[in-house]
């Protein structure tokens, strides 16, 4: 497996294996690589003839206060973790590398990433949105793989491929768990033992709330107050939000008629977590 930090040296190893015929495969991540993140590798390496898995704790899509310096890194532990689920390139690119000086240039999805997230973290989506399409020019991709954990990011990710023409498809992967049903987190890290324990509120709330919608539950408020009071039995759970949209268009309902997203967003201490399910509307 290579490892590459240059653009150029990116671009030509991609655009020499276009000429050879083969496809790309991208798997965009901020490194600290867990079984999740394994799993898109792995979807991609089945998919695709070559798999570039980026490792890069991107910036511009950190608030100012927000963890961008103690995101956890560790490349060794990384390259062997992408090298086991099949990755056959990683790039791992400096800041100065994607930001040179004098760079002004920003991709900005509208209305959608002014909800959920978008609204504690103003300035995050056009941070993604602004390396992921520099890294599907750079990585000449066919496909990109992005996790449902993500679920507003696949929802702004796919508004952008579509609204901006590009030639990428955007591969959806499910969500991976802890056997206790914690959604995998590389920030999963940063909670102390008693946080641990009590961050299964937020994978037991989104449950209790899928089996009611199952038992025929359809009203938005409903389902989100049995999530809200599952999450209130934590002590050191603050919510930030706990929301139920349509998706991927994430505009509010009343009741629910078509797929929706039901999202949450959970302090401990410092660390905010986030986890989601989708509800389907069973075809009649
Ligand atoms: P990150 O490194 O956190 O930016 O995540 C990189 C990619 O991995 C994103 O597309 C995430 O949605 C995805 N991902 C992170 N955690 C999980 C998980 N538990 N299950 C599935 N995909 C995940």
């Amino acid at each position: 497996m290579k490892i590459i930090q240059q653009i150029d040296a990116l671009k030509s190893y991609a655009l020499s294996c276009k000429k050879q015929g083969k496809t790309i495969g991208l798997v965009p991540t901020m490194g600290y690589l867990h079984a999740g993140h394994q799993s898109l590798i792995r979807k991609s390496a089945a998919e695709n003839d070559i798999t570039i898995v980026s490792i890069f704790v991107n910036p511009t899509q950190f608030g100012v206060g927000e963890d961008f310096e103690s995101y956890p890194r560790d490349l060794a532990h990384d390259t062997a973790a992408a090298e086991a689920a099949g990755a056959s390139v990683i790039f791992h690119p400096t800041a100065e590398e994607m930001y040179p000086k004098g760079y002004h240039t920003y991709v900005s999805v509208q209305e959608i990433t002014s909800v959920l997230c978008g609204k504690s973290r103003p300035t995050h989506f056009q941070g993604v949105t602004t390396v992921v399409s520099k890294l599907f020019h750079i990585s000449h991709a066919d496909r990109a793989y992005f996790g449902q954990k993500d679920a507003q990011q696949l929802a702004v990710i796919m508004r952008m491929a579509t609204d901006l023409n590009m030639d990428t498809i955007i591969v959806p992967c499910p969500i991976v768990r802890e056997p206790d049903g914690l959604a995998m987190s590389s920030r999963n890290t940063y909670l102390s033992a008693e946080e641990r324990k009590q961050a299964l509120v937020l994978s037991q709330g989104l449950y209790a709330a899928e089996k009611l919608f199952a038992d025929g539950e359809r009203s938005t408020a409903f389902l989100k107050e049995t999530v809200r009071q599952k999450i209130l039995t934590a002590p050191l759970a603050r919510i930030d939000y706990v929301e139920l949209l349509t998706y991927p268009e994430l505009t509010p309902c009343e009741t629910v008629k078509s797929q929706c997203l039901l999202a949450v967003a959970v302090k401990f201490g410092t660390t905010r977590l986030i986890d989601n399910i989708l509800l389907e509307v069973p075809e009649k």
